[in-house]
């Protein structure tokens, strides 16, 4: 069975008169373990998927099944505790709370899930070193370097051991070479732990490291190709 599929899916947005549809007619299925990259212009619906398969966004038509089960259909509750559960999130503006030091920012998606205090830290810390971020746990995002948020973003999305990572143009604020390392330690994470990850760029240069092209066109499957090959 996969890991999760789309099964016709379509969203439109209604602004006054007019209809875009953003998504349309998705069709496909990734099994457990695959690194996929969602790849298309601006505007060609990758943000629009992304959300849908992260059950932050309800489709229009068609479902999404996360290991069978719709979740799209489920309630607001039951679909955020799916995301706590099974899912992780990296987005292109980092999303940390400046507030906080890298070390906190990982530490919350254990806190979010009852995790003790101890374990929380003693996690968080394992995963900054996972990233290469040992010497910097006391850091809050300012202090760090484009590169270096990214790299504790990682960390937070992976820290719970999600069964799938959605990363949405994870790599779009760094310079190329920052972003190149940023995919390929996703592409680490991939291989050691089997974390199937969804990776949404419109940056050509960065597939070269993934399993599978899904090539997106105004909306729509243009190519689906496997890049094992
Ligand atoms: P991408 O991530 O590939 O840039 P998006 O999924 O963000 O593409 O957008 C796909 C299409 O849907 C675009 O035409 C965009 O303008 C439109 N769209 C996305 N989100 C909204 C929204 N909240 N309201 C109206 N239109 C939207
Ligand atoms: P990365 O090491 O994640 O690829 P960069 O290539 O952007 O990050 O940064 C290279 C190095 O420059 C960092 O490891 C860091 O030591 C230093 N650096 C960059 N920006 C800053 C900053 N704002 N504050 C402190 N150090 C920085």
């Amino acid at each position: 069975m996969a890991l999760i599929q789309f099964e016709q899916l379509s969203r439109r947005y209604v602004l006054g008169e007019t209809e875009v549809t953003a998504v349309h007619g998705v069709d496909f299925a990734v099994p457990a373990g695959q690194f996929v990259a969602l790849w298309g212009p601006s505007g060609s619906g990758k943000s629009t998927l992304c959300n849908l398969a992260g059950t932050l966004d309800t489709p229009s038509e068609g479902r999404v099944l996360f290991e069978g089960s719709d979740v799209a259909a489920l309630s607001d509750d039951a679909r955020s505790d799916h995301r706590r559960r099974n899912l992780g999130f990296i987005f292109q503006q980092f999303n940390l709370v400046e507030v906080l030091s890298a070390l906190e920012n990982v530490m919350l998606p254990l806190q979010i899930r009852g995790t003790p205090p101890g374990e929380c830290r003693e996690r968080a810390r394992e995963a900054l070193a996972g990233v290469g971020l040992e010497a910097w746990i006391d850091h809050r995002p300012a202090q760090l370097s484009g590169g270096q948020q990214q790299r504790v973003a990682v960390a937070r999305a992976l820290v719970t051991r999600p069964r799938l990572v959605i990363a949405d143009e994870p790599t779009a604020n760094l310079d190329s070479k920052t972003a190149y390392r940023i995919v390929e330690l996703m592409r680490s994470f991939n291989h050691v732990q089997g974390t199937t990850f969804l990776f949404a760029t419109h940056d050509q240069r960065l597939l070269d490291q993934v399993d599978r092209r899904v090539h997106l066109r105004d909306g729509r499957i243009e190519t689906d190709e496997d890049a094992t090959a």
